[in-house]
């Protein structure tokens, strides 16, 4: 498979540079080139493939020839020693819990992915040692805890993170800026608009062009590609749950996630029904309804990973779709949730089933259950996006009690934040780098 920018059908790049460059070099996002059928790859699947079998399976279907079958093995040996997780909660309603990698959310599977790729690809390139890359990747909080994660100590990549200022949970800072190593974290004087902001232009900016700059965010295809791969494996596992079709609900911040789920429906996966849940940043489900994109600036809510104005992705589901609304319209439904039916949701759930969610999560959840209000024979999956113990003083909040913390967030408490503030202009990140790399 081939890869062109959305802006530009006319210059295909293999995988690679794709994942290398992050964003195309005319400022679109990189996506495939043409829509593969694997149909016949989904109908082969048995309801217990492990997943690591299916992704390296899915690796070498959509990447191959340029990646084998044995590098696709080796990619995905080491960026998965963990998995995906489908619970029923209630007849008809399923969670996918995503977070059971080492930053506790499901940008785990796409940071994993995209470290270990880019990890055995530079290897393959070159074999000259001198060859390395930079990682930029803005950050509402989980992005960048998983990035971090995923590529600290690989020791060919530098890896910078932006993250705005008091706009993150505790514990996602201190998952953001006590690495160390070849991990720096730099704390925006701004939002994470101006964060996104930042990270775009310091790619297209002339005066950086020497410098082996790489993307991590929801934008790079590295990550994007392998999000598809937990929508194929939940398929596998509902053949034996619903006998006929069901949705999913997915979280919505960036539409990384749902794009990649998008995709697996385009390439022919036999689940048709998606719905994107927001938060109050509703840009999406307002489009859907009224037929205008109107982005404006993000706002803060108790879901705050999907605090997004004008999400990034929305540009290859354009592409997608032909910028139709009519056909965005056939390919999935949107629900915005508000903050005070967040908290109500956590709550209620976790009475209910005895199950405690994140506060993305139930934003999903929330939507499930409004879709299921008109829908109600099909079974719902909602997409998990982090462990609730990631989000503690909301969770709390909702509960009246905090929630346990997974080991992985536990070690944390006593490290030392290290970061360095810097203001939120384009340029404070370009004097940045260069006076660390230039
Ligand atoms: C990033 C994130 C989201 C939103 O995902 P997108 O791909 O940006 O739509 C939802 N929930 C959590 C916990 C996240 O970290």
């Amino acid at each position: 498979m081939k890869f062109v920018s959305t802006r530009n059908r006319k210059n295909p790049v293999s995988f690679t540079e794709a994942m290398f460059k992050g964003l195309a070099p005319d400022g679109g996002l990189y996506r495939p080139e043409s829509t593969p059928d694997l149909s016949r790859f989904f109908d082969s699947l048995a309801g217990d493939v492990p997943f690591s079998k299916l992704a390296s399976g899915l690796t070498a279907e959509l990447l191959g020839p340029e990646i084998s079958p044995e590098t696709a093995e080796n990619i995905i040996r080491d960026a998965f020693d963990f998995e995906p997780v489908l619970r029923k909660i209630r007849e008809g309603m399923f969670v996918l819990e995503l977070f059971h990698g080492p930053s506790c959310a499901f940008k785990d599977f796409g940071a994993s992915f995209l470290a270990s790729a880019m990890n055995h690809l530079l290897a393959e390139k070159s074999g000259n040692d001198d060859d390395r890359a930079i990682i930029i990747t803005a950050t509402s909080g989980d992005t960048g805890s998983a990035v971090a994660r995923a590529f600290h100590g690989k020791d060919r990549i530098d890896v910078v993170i932006l993250y705005p200022s008091g706009r993150v949970s505790p514990l996602q800072e201190k998952q953001l800026t006590t690495l160390g190593g070849n991990v720096t974290a730099l704390e925006v004087d701004g939002s994470f608009d101006d964060c996104q902001r930042m990270a775009k232009a310091a790619f297209t900016d002339p005066s950086l062009a020497g410098l082996p700059l790489s993307s991590a965010n929801s934008i790079n295809l590295g990550r994007l590609l392998p999000q598809s791969f937990y929508y194929i494996w939940a398929y596998t596992r509902m053949l034996s749950q619903s006998k006929g079709d069901f949705a999913f609900i997915v979280p919505s911040g960036n539409f990384g996630n749902i794009t990649a789920g998008l995709y697996a429906a385009a390439w022919g996966l036999p689940v048709k029904r998606f719905v994107a849940a927001t938060n109050a940043n509703d840009v999406v489900p307002q489009y859907l309804k009224s037929g205008l994109y109107e982005p404006r600036p993000s706002q803060a809510t108790y879901s705050n990973a999907m605090d997004v104005g004008d999400p990034s992705n929305f540009e290859r589901l354009n592409d997608l779709y032909d910028s139709r609304v009519d056909i965005f319209r056939n390919h999935f439904e949107a629900l915005s949730v508000n903050d005070k039916t967040t908290l109500n949701t956590i709550a209620r759930v976790e009475k209910d089933y005895g199950y405690l969610c994140c506060p993305h999560t139930a934003v999903g959840w929330r939507a499930a259950e409004l879709y299921r209000e008109k829908n109600p024979d099909i079974p719902v999956v909602v997409l998990s996006t982090a462990h609730p113990g990631k989000f503690t003083e909301i969770v709390e909040q909702a509960t009246g009690r905090p929630p346990e913390l997974p080991s992985a967030l536990l070690e944390l408490a006593d490290r030392e934040k290290e970061a360095v503030p810097v203001g939120s202009a384009d340029e404070d990140l370009r004097k940045w780098l260069i006076r660390r790399f230039g």
